[in-house]
């Protein structure tokens, strides 16, 4: 794909240099890594990496502006982070991914592309009751109110990195549901399975995955008892029908800290563990998640210099 590195001098755009190529990578000084394609519904990492200091980066993606740490790296500072979309909202195509950063006291825009391929996920038909499927409209208002506290939750942006990989499994058990699933209640199409299902009877402790702060906590219509947890640069966790909630909004969590335990609360079938990953605002497949690191994530990505 082709990136173009644009410097903003005052009010004018001027272009710096245009079709970059990774020729000049052993002499990089500033360069950045991110995917040429990737699959819908699957995370992927990113990185900006200099020899030079640099100040306030951030990417922008589907929408979002993604604040970004500054960490001491093999080349002298790197930022690192993880980004997807969610398969019910992102169709396969070609979108922009800019990164952004003021280095030498200039900002500099460096537009990339990422293909979005298509992935086929399957569907799975569920037995729940009723009111599950056709909330009575007693519970409205309830549902609406919930949405927008869960939705604020998952737009926190925060720019400490508090995410490592692998994270951690929240419970052992295995996988009984994966993401992306078409769901199908009592006959009715109901979107898209947007987290990941853990085998967990009732009462089993959950941990965290990645250490972060303790966003939101509730007990929801839909979700049950429901944990938020913001890990930095939009990676945030959430938790859902849970039977028993021991951290509250404002907690600092350790990573496999035990934040409570599961349950069947809200839309189910049976008790288990719902562990959804939201990456700046778009829901992603965790799973394999937990079988890679950052380093292999990244090692799978394109890394282009934009300053030579
Ligand atoms: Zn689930």
């Amino acid at each position: 794909m082709k990136k173009t590195i644009f410097k903003y001098a005052g009010k004018a755009v001027l272009v710096l240099c245009c079709i970059l190529s990774s020729v000049c990578r052993s002499d990089a000084s500033t360069s950045v890594t991110f995917p040429d394609s990737w699959d819908v519904g699957q995370a992927f990492a990113i990185a900006l990496s200099s020899h030079t200091p640099y100040e306030e980066p951030t990417v922008n993606w589907l929408g979002r502006t993604v604040s970004l740490d500054v960490e001491p790296g093999r080349e002298g500072y790197v930022s690192y982070g993880l980004l997807g979309s969610y398969v019910r909202d992102v169709k396969p195509g070609v979108y922009p991914l800019d990164f952004e950063f003021i280095q030498d006291g200039e900002k500099f825009l460096v537009k990339c592309e990422v293909i979005l391929k298509e992935r086929k996920y399957q569907e799975e038909h569920l037995k729940v009751e009723d009111k599950m499927v056709t909330p009575p409209k007693s519970e409205r208002d309830r549902i609406q109110k919930e949405a927008r506290l869960t939705g604020a939750a998952l737009k926190t942006m925060t720019v400490k990195r508090r995410w490592t990989t692998p994270p951690r499994r929240p419970v052992s058990g295995i996988f009984t549901s994966d993401y992306g699933f078409r769901r199908v209640y009592n006959g009715v199409p109901r979107g898209y399975h947007a987290g990941t299902d853990f085998r967990a009877p009732t009462g089993t402790p959950i941990s965290a995955p990645f250490a972060g702060d303790v966003v939101l906590t509730g007990k929801y219509y839909y979700s049950g008892g429901s944990v938020f947890i913001d890990s930095g640069n939009g990676v945030v966790s959430a938790f859902f029908h849970m039977s028993r909630i021991d951290v509250k909004k404002g907690d600092r969590i350790a990573q496999g800290q035990v934040i409570g335990a599961s349950g069947a609360t809200g839309r189910v079938t049976g008790p288990h563990l719902h562990y959804a990953l939201n990456l700046s605002g778009q829901y992603v497949d965790a799973a394999p998640l937990f079988e890679t690191s950052i380093t292999a994530l990244l090692n799978a990505m394109q890394s282009e210099v934009v300053r030579p």
